[in-house]
């Protein structure tokens, strides 16, 4: 796999102070329950000691019972902990990430704690890291979002639709790691697309889950040139992080050029993340029909099926920035904040 030799080394590096670290909160702990209750060391003498017998023991065949003498020591640990308000496992190695130990591999396999970090240092550092500080659900500002003129197709104004939506993002994230869900967003440009896959990104990397951002156009490139390039792999891409990353944004379906190479690569990650359990988040300003009619019919079928179809709608607010106009501001000013709860349980 394609992690470079230097990004394989720098997470390995992270894994060696995540031990260290670790050692070094185990030997504070240590110290500090010998200074609260001394009698502790004692106890561990005699297991030690008691040990050493029965290892004698075995050796010249004769077999006395110290097993219970044993269990009997190590309640009277446990008891010593107790005494000072410490849980009995309050001496055992501390470990960030129960499964490798902090190693980064269970039998020769990537631990999936070093999948997050190869993401991290692959990814996050070129893309969603400085994007999602500035747009997050404390930055969204339904002030952009006209309330005087309903829309033909749901009789919501932009700003009552954005409400619902927002809404529905919210408990997107709150039940992410329950129901596997997927969100298709269409609609004009500018109309807040990118911006709230972006507060979904943040809300999710803040409760470290992994997140992979990318256009479509990058997203296709990035297959291309793994599956043609002269090596036959590309060392910056993986495609199972595509695949495995918690959330994959594709932003700005539709302005790839297409073709059948693409459409079946499309349809290659909707369908293997669907198999995998893992969420997508697809954004264009294609609509339903073009949908269907520029991919194939089974990848209208299964986003119709397993995505929720949200509709944004509206003045094109990237252009109203770029020409200096400025967001009117709502009556109700506690409905403007889109994390506020308020919103979440309209
Ligand atoms: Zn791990």
């Amino acid at each position: 796999m394609p992690l470079t030799n230097t990004q394989h080394d720098a997470i390995m590096r992270i894994y060696d102070g995540l031990r260290a670290q670790n050692q070094h909160i185990q030997e504070q702990r240590y110290n500090e329950v010998l200074s609260l209750a001394p009698e502790y060391a004692e106890i561990e003498n005699k297991i030690i000691s008691v040990s050493l017998n029965a290892a004698k023991e075995r050796i010249n065949g004769s077999s006395g019972e110290y097993r219970e003498i044993l269990e009997d020591l190590n309640r009277q640990k446990a008891a010593v902990l107790a005494s000072i308000d410490k849980p009995s496992d309050y001496l055992e190695p501390v470990y960030t990430c129960p499964v490798c130990h902090d190693t980064g591999y269970v039998s020769n396999k990537k631990c999936a704690c070093f999948q997050k970090k190869a993401i991290d240092l692959v990814y996050h550092d070129s893309n969603l890291k400085n994007i999602t500080e500035n747009e997050n659900f404390d930055t969204f500002s339904y002030d952009w979002y006209d309330d005087t003129t309903p829309d033909a197709s749901n009789g919501l104004t932009p700003y009552h639709n954005m409400q619902r939506i927002v809404s529905i993002c919210h408990s997107f994230v709150d039940a992410f790691d329950r129901e596997n869900a997927n969100i298709l967003f269409f609609g004009g440009t500018g109309t807040g697309k990118t911006f709230l896959s972006n507060c979904i990104a943040k809300a999710l990397l803040d409760s470290s889950h992994s997140v992979i951002y990318l256009t479509a156009i990058e997203l296709f490139s990035a297959f291309q040139r793994q599956d043609f390039s002269r090596f036959g792999e590309d060392r910056d891409f993986d495609a199972n992080y595509l695949l495995d990353c918690d959330l994959l944004i594709i932003d700005d379906l539709g302005t790839e050029v297409g073709n059948t190479y693409t459409n079946s690569k499309l349809f290659y990650v909707i369908n293997e993340r669907m198999l995998r359990k893992k969420s997508t988040i697809i954004s264009t300003n294609l609509s339903l029909s073009d949908i269907r009619d520029i991919y194939s019919e089974r990848i209208f079928s299964r986003i119709t099926s397993s995505y929720t179809i949200l509709k944004l709608f509206g003045n094109d607010i990237r252009m109203m920035k770029r020409t200096g106009q400025k967001p009117k501001p709502h009556s109700a000013a506690d409905e403007n904040k889109a994390s506020t709860k308020f919103n979440r349980n309209h």
